[in-house]
């Protein structure tokens, strides 16, 4: 068997024998984006090469990028434990080709690596086009050899790449792995796609058209590629495992927690181990990159992520501080690839120690408020949106946390009352500042805090510039 350290090694030794190069991944936080919050896929630290801004002496590239979908556009938090595939901490391994060869050697690259370096069953491989992209479906054919029931034509904005509303964009080839009828989905395009039997492990995306305000106005001059392939998706693939958790990477850091919470991560306790180890990897990740937690902008997203844990930590009946001493196993698996997070490891057990012993003074009055709001509740009830604000503003529980505690009772949580509770602190806090009788200064803050949202921040949901390969 294959490790996930052996297979990103793998894809970027292939690539590299292929004439690219291969690139560091990037910091986290973007450096040449300020509108998103983190690097969310691999083409991301590429983003001026593709539109011509900066040039490489080399036309090709190859990385395993880090990246976190927890906030913005692309938010997989809540999917987190639920499904079988998603992250908010994962790595995109890509190639690129920048003006460089185009959608035959991309798709040439693509399938030998999959079917010849890696031997994955061709039967149980199918793609996607966008409905119009007759020349990659065509090229599917001649190159895999596969049946026209295998590459499907999908109309919907899923297949078709933009980068904003200017620049370049282009349509999308996505290949998926059929995992098998015991599993509940269908094919991509169909009502049961969002089941996890068919799931995507690659996308390829071809940039070949310019766009002006959000219309295409023609060709690019020198089409180019961007790929994006989950590595826990395809190590899940590799290893003969259907779940992203059941891979070499995540059953050592599950291990840890059962060894230091003594509970198998069985029944009820799967999904707090699976989100424990998830967001172990994403706080980290995060802290060696320089975030810290705070109450707005990225260091609140990793906040919330925290404290997501830290709840379920409490739920394993973990007595003391979990997360801190799960670090170890996380720089074990992963400090050789990424050397950040061993020079980082002091800070990250301090930070998450420190967290956890403060969110720790307030969790259990929360959960027992919240216990009693909800005792009456059934599936389908609804939490008042002044108790989800109470356990906000009192407890320093996060909106999503509470949500995540009630999912598994099908419980709601009223999201207008919570928003309106919130609104109406912030006035009354407006009209109760005397301040200094500066009277300018003081309505700027409040204007500030009111659009970014002094708790929960929102402003960098941004189109431009987050490259969904
Ligand atoms: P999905 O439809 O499964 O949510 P996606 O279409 O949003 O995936 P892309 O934006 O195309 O994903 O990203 C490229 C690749 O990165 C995907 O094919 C997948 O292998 C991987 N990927 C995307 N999101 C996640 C995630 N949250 N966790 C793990 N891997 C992911
Ligand atoms: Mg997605
Ligand atoms: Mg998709
Ligand atoms: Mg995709």
């Amino acid at each position: 068997m294959q490790t996930t350290n052996e297979i990103r090694r793998s894809f970027l030794d292939y690539f590299a024998s292929n004439g690219h190069e291969a690139v560091q991944s990037a910091p986290l936080v973007p450096y040449n984006d300020p509108t998103l919050m983190f690097v969310n896929a691999g083409m991301v630290p590429f983003k001026n090469v593709f539109t011509g801004l900066e040039t490489r002496s080399v036309p090709r590239a190859t990385s395993s990028q880090k990246c976190v979908r927890a906030g913005g556009k692309h938010n997989d938090l809540d999917n987190v434990g639920y499904t079988a595939r998603h992250h908010t901490f994962f790595e995109m391994l890509g190639n690129f080709s920048f003006g460089d060869y185009f959608k035959e050697q991309a798709i040439t690259n693509a399938w030998n690596l999959l079917t010849k370096e890696w031997a994955l069953p061709v039967e149980k491989l199918l793609v996607t086009v966008y409905h119009t992209d007759d020349e990659a479906f065509d090229l599917w054919k001649k190159i895999a050899g596969l049946p026209e029931s295998k590459i499907i034509r999908i109309p919907t904005k899923d297949n078709f790449w933009a980068m904003g509303d200017e620049g370049p964009c282009g349509p999308c080839s996505e290949i998926f792995f059929d995992h098998g009828d015991h599993i509940w989905g269908g094919p991509p395009g169909s009502p049961e796609e969002d089941g996890d039997r068919f799931i995507e492990i690659w996308n390829l995306v071809f940039m070949q058209f310019e766009q002006s305000a959000g219309e295409i106005v023609g060709n690019l001059p020198k089409p180019s590629i961007d790929t994006g392939m989950g590595l826990e998706r395809v190590s899940a693939v590799m290893q003969g495992v259907h779940d992203n958790y059941d891979i070499d990477t995540f059953k050592a850091l599950i291990a840890a927690s059962e060894s230091l919470t003594g509970v198998a991560a069985q029944g009820d306790s799967r999904a707090s181990h699976r989100v424990i180890a998830d967001h172990l990897r994403s706080t980290s990740f995060l802290l060696a990159d320089g975030v810290l937690p705070s109450n707005e902008g990225r260091g609140y997203v990793l906040r919330r992520i925290m404290r997501r844990a830290m709840r379920h930590a409490h739920l394993l009946g973990a007595r003391d501080p979990l997360m801190h001493r799960l670090v170890p196993a996380l720089v074990a698996e992963m400090g050789q690839a990424y050397p950040e997070l061993g020079r980082a490891q002091p800070l990250i057990e301090e930070t998450l120690e420190r967290e956890e012993v403060q969110f720790r003074r307030t969790l259990s009055n929360g959960i027992k408020l919240l216990d009693e709001a909800t005792a009456d509740l059934g599936e389908g009830g609804e939490l008042p949106g002044e108790t989800a604000f109470k356990l906000y503003d009192t407890f320093g529980f996060p909106y999503d946390l509470t949500e995540d505690a009630l999912r598994s009772r099908g419980i709601a949580v009223d999201k207008a009352g919570f928003d309106a509770a919130m609104a109406q602190q912030k006035a009354a806090a407006r009209a109760a500042w005397k301040g200094s009788g500066q009277a300018a200064d003081s309505e700027v803050w409040f204007d500030i805090a009111e659009r970014e949202g002094a708790g929960e921040f929102t402003g960098y949901t941004s189109t431009s510039g987050e490259g969904r390969v």
